[in-house]
């Protein structure tokens, strides 16, 4: 009888051992899909050291300019946004995984012989997606990532890509690089490990004289709301994901007050229209007097200056 209970409570401790052990597993695996985690790569560096490399780069090929052309490519409801200063590349994002090969196709035929910087504003697939593409036809010198980084496939083909390509890798960081007489790009720090991913994004800001861009990724109200001071005035806004109401909060709206503001999404797969989710967003901007360009009224858009004005091309993706 006695030997008895005792195995009974060595299988119940064995048993509980077990359950305790596989919900520990389940935890672990759970929080390896779902939870953002930093990237931990060999060639890694924060700012300083990598923020003067990279300014290396763009040294060799310190030019006056006498115009800069920023596209905004029709990518459906996702970004990617090539910045062409001179002899200076900077792209923004790749759009989504199947947009690669147009992405490719579009910079060749810009004559773009390599890039001098890649921005990856964060992991999700609609910006990540066809940064591989990118990385395989061209030459790119350095990556700015958000330092966060995502077990899926497309962002981790992105990743291979970035090392096999054994680009300069930084974690952004507030930073400025001089590109040329009277422009400069710059990384503004919004903060690491929101909550929310898209709240990561990398912001980066294009001057050119008197003519300013603000490119925001995903950024929503929480990271915009926290960050007021560190923005001011621009002439153009891209706005940040894609329209959502979840982003363009009024106080910010207030602080950047921009003339143009570009939208890069898609029309709802089901209705064909503009996702509803936008609509409050342009409706904000039309009160505002804010000219909005739109990628899924306008195709591709490219906003070109001279550092004092501003002049608009579009097309549509064929
Ligand atoms: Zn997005
Ligand atoms: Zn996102």
């Amino acid at each position: 009888m006695y030997s008895f209970k005792a195995r009974n409570i060595v299988a119940f401790c064995l048993l509980a051992f077990l359950l305790t052990g596989a919900v520990l597993l389940f935890i672990a695996f759970i929080s390896m899909i779902f939870q953002p985690f930093k990237v931990t790569n060999q060639s890694f560096y924060h700012s300083g050291s990598g923020q003067q490399l990279v300014q290396e780069i763009f040294d060799d090929h310190h030019a006056p300019i006498e115009q800069v052309s920023v596209h905004f490519l029709d990518v459906d409801n996702a970004d990617c946004i090539f910045i062409d200063a001179g002899d200076i590349d900077i792209l923004i994002d790749g759009g989504n995984d199947h947009d690669g090969p147009y992405i490719v196709e579009y910079l060749k035929n810009l004559n773009t012989d390599n890039i001098e910087l890649m921005i990856a504003t964060h992991p999700h697939l609609d910006h990540v997606g066809g940064l591989d593409d990118v990385i395989e036809a061209f030459e790119v010198k350095a990556v700015i990532d958000s330092g966060i980084s995502s077990s899926f496939g497309i962002y981790q083909d992105y990743m291979k890509a970035v090392e096999k390509e054994g680009a300069l890798f930084l974690e952004d960081d507030d930073m400025k690089f001089d590109l040329g007489p009277g422009i400069t790009f710059e990384i503004i720090e919004t903060g690491d490990n929101y909550p929310n991913i898209n709240d990561n994004s990398v912001v980066s800001q294009l001057t050119f004289n008197n003519i300013s861009f603000l490119f925001t990724g995903d950024m929503c109200k929480n990271a915009e709301t926290r960050n007021l001071n560190k923005f001011s005035a621009v002439d153009v806004l891209k706005v940040a994901h894609h329209g959502s109401r979840s982003s363009s909060c009024a106080t910010f709206l207030d602080r950047v007050n921009p003339r143009v503001a570009v939208m890069s999404c898609g029309l709802c797969d089901i209705c064909g229209k503009s996702h509803g989710q936008n609509l409050d967003t342009i409706k904000e901007f039309e009160r505002r007097n804010i000219t909005l360009y739109r990628t899924d009224v306008l195709g591709n858009i490219v906003i070109s200056t001279d550092g004092s004005t501003l002049s608009l091309k579009t097309f549509p993706r064929p």
